[in-house]
């Protein structure tokens, strides 16, 4: 761990403060260290991660309008909480709700799950939480976590009581700090893993989480570490990417990946060439971290991610710079890893390595409750089980479930709403939280993903079987892309459209032709494709049967 008054003292030694001169990008290491934004004097006025103290001793006895705006707005988002919408709450635009419910003092609360991996105790203990909190509200994320709503100020100290009473945490879940690591939702227990990254994920997570040298970094940053050949932490995507790969003469490692990020400027994660051995994944990532900090761009939040930086300096420099200023050392050269087609998300009845089987289950768009997190973490213990995962695609998963049990969870399972074998619709179609709780959103997601999903099953119900390759749809509330706008087949983003009689209404430009793995590349915004939320149905039929129409073998979708 690098203390943050020597990481401060090493970014000003390495070149003192250009004063006088241009503004440059904010970065650190080249001596602008005077805030060029809000954010970034909110972040050096009081390290945000402070705020836990003055949550705990101040707010949440004096409640929601105690709090200081600057932590409201801002530091809150350290320990997971964001201020829900309130004009989005559904029923404010009819009035069908009372008016006290209309106010805006309730919070977003989200759990970090590192590597999707979680007990069936501490799945059973984020559900009564729920149930008692936060009004039997859960949604899965589609980067493995957890998110409650309806959470209250006053209630902050015991919920983190009873998650912590668990091991599980809130710390650095939101802000511009390193947010939850995904990992393999199979990660031991797959025949085809190339290596566990459990140990990596664990030390990682020991050592730098709440770290506060690493807690004001210039923006989010997203890590994914998976030794699946699946590539089922979608590597593409985040900020640092390691990816299991067998290298020739070492055997079992990682290969290298930074820079990957969506929202409004999206790319692809870029290879630096460079194999890690799981040894030293922390020291590596601690790196790259620490690389962000220090040179990442903090003048203009829109260029703040470390996508900018490695699209300005290249893999090369890049690698190098890991290597000269934060390892003081080099990494050695590794073979790129085979590129996986197919599905990623590990639904259904598959066998483990030690002869139990992973039952992996699909939640509608993420969207769960408290109740039936409580009734998973039941079901599985019924049958011997005591681990569970959650997956980038919104998914469930139950670990280590005997082969003569399977059948019987399965079933416990779809009298849940959580069904191993869903339609190619029910399977992939996602959705963000939208605006019945998300402040930024334009347009209702999770309903709409809903409705749309058991529309598509009747609509569609005569070519199920003729859709081979997941055709996947991605609702996003607005273009940050929190699920993924632009690497869906069918990518929509939120916006308000015109409809026929020239009225505006809620609806969705349509990005087409988005994909990872073998199809890696952004979505084309189709221009004039814009649809609007009642005729979604209508519109992805169309997409769907010209395409089954047309396609040459083999084609696919994107
Ligand atoms: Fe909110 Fe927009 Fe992200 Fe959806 S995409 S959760 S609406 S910020």
């Amino acid at each position: 761990m690098v203390p943050p008054t020597e990481a401060q003292s090493r970014t000003e030694r390495r070149a003192p403060a250009r004063k006088g001169k241009t503004r440059g990008e904010g970065q650190w290491a080249l001596g602008y260290r005077e805030p060029l934004n809000a954010n970034e004097r909110s972040k050096k006025d009081d390290n945000p991660l402070n705020v836990r103290h003055r949550i705990e001793t101040i707010y949440a006895h004096g409640g929601f309008d105690s709090i200081d705006p600057a932590d409201l707005r801002g530091r809150f988002r350290w320990w997971g909480l964001y201020t829900q919408r309130a004009a989005g709450i559904p029923g404010a635009r009819t009035g069908t709700i009372e008016p006290e419910e209309l106010d805006a003092s309730y919070f977003m609360l989200r759990v970090r799950v590192d590597g999707g991996a979680m007990t069936t105790e501490q799945l059973r203990v984020v559900g009564e939480i729920s149930q008692t909190y936060a009004r039997d509200t859960a949604d899965i994320t589609d980067r493995q976590n957890v998110q409650l709503h309806w959470i209250r100020v006053e209630d902050m100290p015991t919920i983190w009581e009873k998650l912590e009473s668990v091991g599980l945490y809130t710390t650095e879940a939101c802000g511009d700090c390193p947010r939850v690591l995904l990992g393999s939702p199979v990660a031991g227990v797959a025949a085809d893993e190339i290596i566990d990254a459990t140990p990596a994920i664990k030390e990682i997570t020991e050592r730098y989480i709440g770290d506060r040298s690493l807690s004001n970094l210039p923006r989010k940053f997203k890590t994914a570490i998976s030794g699946s050949p699946r590539w089922d932490t979608v590597p593409e995507i985040n900020d640092i990417s390691l990816v299991g790969v067998e290298h020739p003469e070492h055997g079992p490692g990682f290969d290298l990946w930074v820079g990957g990020g969506l929202s409004t400027n999206p790319k692809l994660a870029v290879r630096l060439g460079a194999w890690v051995p799981i040894e030293e994944a922390a020291e590596v990532w601690h790196a790259v971290t620490s690389l962000f900090r220090d040179y990442g761009y903090r003048r203009l939040r829109h260029r703040a991610r470390l996508k900018f930086l490695v699209d300005d300096w290249g893999a090369e420099k890049t690698r190098q710079v890991i290597e000269d200023e934060y390892l003081g050392r080099k990494l050695l050269d590794g073979p790129k890893p085979e590129t996986p087609s197919g599905h990623r998300d590990h639904l259904g009845v598959n066998p483990q390595v030690d002869g139990n089987f992973y039952v992996g289950v699909k939640s509608q768009a993420g969207r769960v409750s408290g109740s039936t997190l409580v009734e998973v973490a039941k079901a599985a213990e019924r049958v011997g089980s005591a681990r569970v995962r959650t997956t980038v695609e919104q998914n469930l998963l139950v670990l280590d479930v005997p082969q003569q049990q399977v059948e019987g969870l399965v079933a416990d399972l779809a009298g849940l709403g959580l069904h191993s074998t869903p339609t190619p619709w029910r399977r992939n179609v996602m959705a963000c939280t939208g605006i019945e709780f998300c402040k930024l959103a334009i347009v209702e997601t999770k309903q709409r993903a809903i409705d749309l999903i058991n529309d598509l099953e009747r609509r569609l119900d005569d070519v199920q079987g003729d859709v081979k390759d997941p055709v996947t749809i991605n609702l996003n509330g607005c273009p940050n892309a929190c699920a993924r706008t632009q690497t869906a087949d069918i990518g929509l983003k939120g916006q308000m459209v015109r409809d026929d009689e020239g009225n505006q209404v809620e609806g969705f430009q349509v990005h087409l032709g988005g994909g990872l793995g073998l199809d890696a590349g952004f979505g084309r915004k189709i221009r004039g494709h814009k649809v609007t939320s009642t005729d979604l149905g209508d519109y992805v039929e169309r997409l769907v049967r010209n395409y089954l129409a047309q396609r040459e073998q083999d084609e696919r979708f994107a």
